[in-house]
């Protein structure tokens, strides 16, 4: 395979360039610049040998690309390999694509209700292949920007897939590369379930690849892409069927959410077969799909059967065994809490660790590496508590800390105390569809009340929760959510008028 360097002279002045938008920060600056004469002549003055680097980083997805760039801008060599689109999971076939999709849906939403709101004649025709195409195209414009910044930030692009040779030495396309730290950051893969006809599913990469809406769609799985996508489904026009092995569709969230969530789903006509799975799938005469559940129900006339049933660490062709590094019980790469694995020198960040998989967690996590490592931040690490989360399901969810019922694990029945809410947002004060907002904050007595746990679905949960999440991290009581005046009419405002 051959290796691509991408790293121009036009990049280089553009780093260059980049690094005197530090100016007015004069000590990041004179950090920098004292990394790169430090990177550049390393060993009492010797030359960093050709395939060398100080910080070599494997996969630009998001925890790789933005730990290389921040190491990068304190003047450490780095390089960064990538098999594939820049940009990883997120950008290519994640977050990013899904969320075009959960705003098509919320679009078509929007005309459903428009005759409410005195729009008359709203005669929407949904065209999947144009979306596509221009959800396409955007992914493609991202991919550029990624590999641009790499550019301007200064670090070298190699272009194929990485293996170790050694503990410290990777191969890239036949080309040996060797490094003082190296960062394993390969993300993950959909895994498929197991029956008979499974050749016959498509995965949550395979979605992004449908050329049309399915007419009608069954969805395998009860985490949030399951959730997600099923529901971009039917809000489009699909007829789906949502089949979740376990009681209820996202599990591990606080009840109030799993009960407004499935009640939400049961109004629009989602058909939910909880505590089944599929046991085959079968393709007819007229190219459809049988698909039988373990229910003895069978579904006909399917034309997509989507499995979105978890997902695996990519560890295929890293050869980690060469290297030495060990793996958890479940399989994912083994990092303390400074991400280091059990050999000196590499380190992994994102979802091949297994812990808490999403971008903003893997970019975090890869930039408080860089900072330990090439800036002298010797603490630096993440805390992988109280990380806030959304769910684009419709209506959407967000959610941070604990559950009520992990809260009364922890602190015990009596220490607990909670506020909840449910109405429906104003929104549909004139719609026919009426779709419900139910809120929740768990508190511990014994700590002033201190909000440990706070959940919400509805009508902009999504946008609502970052701002919370800022003062749950810095232990605010519930005093302190009453003490801020409320913003009328909004429903965030409930958080904080609870009684
Ligand atoms: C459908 C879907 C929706 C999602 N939605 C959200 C969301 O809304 N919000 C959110 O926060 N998260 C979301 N996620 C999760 C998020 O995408 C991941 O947590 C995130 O991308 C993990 O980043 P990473 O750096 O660990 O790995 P990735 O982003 O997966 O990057 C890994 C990169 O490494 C490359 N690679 C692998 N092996 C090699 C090798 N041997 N050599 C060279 N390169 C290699 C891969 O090609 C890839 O580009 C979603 C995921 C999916 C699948």
């Amino acid at each position: 395979m051959v290796v691509a360097i991408m790293r121009s002279v036009v990049a280089a002045a553009a780093f260059f360039g980049s690094a005197g938008a530090f100016n007015s920060r004069g000590a990041l600056r004179g950090s920098l610049l004292a990394r790169r004469s430090a990177s550049t002549l390393r060993g009492g003055g010797v030359q960093l040998a050709d395939g060398h680097y100080e910080y070599l980083v494997i996969g630009a997805g998001s925890g790789g690309i933005a730990s290389a760039r921040r190491a990068a801008q304190y003047g450490a060599k780095v390089a960064v390999v990538e098999r594939a689109r820049l940009g990883g999971t997120c950008v290519n076939v994640g977050c990013v694509p899904k969320k075009v999709m959960f705003l098509a849906a919320s679009m078509m939403e929007a005309f459903h209700d428009a005759p409410g709101y005195g729009f008359h004649n709203v005669d929407v025709k949904f065209d999947w292949p144009t979306i596509k195409a221009n959800r396409d195209a955007y992914v493609l414009r991202l991919n550029g920007i990624y590999g641009k910044n790499l550019g301007t930030s200064g670090v070298d692009t190699l272009s194929g897939t990485a293996s170790f040779v050694g503990p410290r030495e990777v191969s890239v396309g036949g080309k040996t590369y060797t490094a003082d730290h190296i960062l394993i950051a390969v993300g993950g893969t959909p895994s498929m379930p197991s029956f008979p006809g499974a050749e016959h599913a498509i995965n949550s990469d395979g979605f992004f690849e449908l050329a049309d809406l399915p007419k009608k769609a069954v969805v395998i799985g009860g985490g949030y892409i399951a959730v997600e996508l099923a529901g971009v489904l039917k809000a489009l026009g699909s007829e789906v069927t949502l089949v979740v092995r376990g009681a209820r569709p996202l599990k591990s969230f606080d009840d109030l959410i799993c009960e407004t969530l499935v009640e939400e789903m049961g109004k629009v006509g989602m058909d939910l077969r909880c505590s089944a799975t599929v046991s085959s799938a079968s393709k007819m005469a007229d190219g459809s799909l049988s698909v039988a559940l373990s229910d003895g129900t069978a579904i006909e006339g399917v034309d997509c059967l989507l499995a979105a049933t978890g997902r695996k660490p990519l560890l295929e062709p890293l050869g980690l065994g060469t290297a030495g590094v060990e793996l958890s019980a479940k399989g994912f790469v083994a990092v303390n809490e400074y991400q280091q694995t059990n050999v000196p020198g590499i380190y992994a960040v994102g979802d091949v660790t297994g812990n808490v998989e999403l971008t903003p967690v893997a970019i975090a996590a890869g930039r408080r590496l860089s900072d330990r490592l090439f800036n002298g931040q010797k603490d630096a690490k993440l805390d992988y508590a109280q990380i806030p989360t959304v769910v684009f399901s419709h209506p959407p969810i967000g959610t941070m800390g604990l559950t009520e019922k992990e809260a009364v694990a922890q602190y015990g029945q009596d220490d607990v105390k909670v506020y909840t809410s449910t109405f429906v947002n104003m929104y549909h004060a004139v719609c026919t569809r009426k779709s419900k907002t139910a809120m929740k904050l768990v508190c511990v007595k014994s700590q002033k009340e201190r909000v440990v746990g706070l959940h919400v679905i509805g009508l902009g949960a999504d946008e609502m929760l970052q701002g919370f999440g800022v003062a749950l991290k810095m232990g605010a009581t519930k005093a302190d959510f009453d003490n801020c005046v409320a913003i009328h009419p909004t429903a965030s405002e409930e958080f904080v008028t609870m009684r």
